[in-house]
């Protein structure tokens, strides 16, 4: 089983490939903010994984 994984989440202010590790074995749900590696404008990134561990992730606008 996988513990940890690469993800690509696009900067939602320039466009930017971001990509970041995820901790697998928390599982659930997670919800952090990340910076771009562009632009640095912090993007909200949610991350969701289902029972049959498939892995959704999601950035954001953050609203500040
Ligand atoms: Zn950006």
């Amino acid at each position: 089983m996988q513990t940890d994984d690469e993800l690509i989440w696009p900067c939602q202010y320039c466009g930017a490939e971001n990509t970041v590790w995820v901790d697998l074995t928390v599982g659930g749900k997670q919800d952090f903010v990340e910076d771009c590696r562009i632009c640095c404008r912090p993007n909200r990134i949610i991350i969701k994984i289902d029972n049959e561990e498939n892995i959704f992730v999601e950035s954001r606008i953050t609203d500040e």
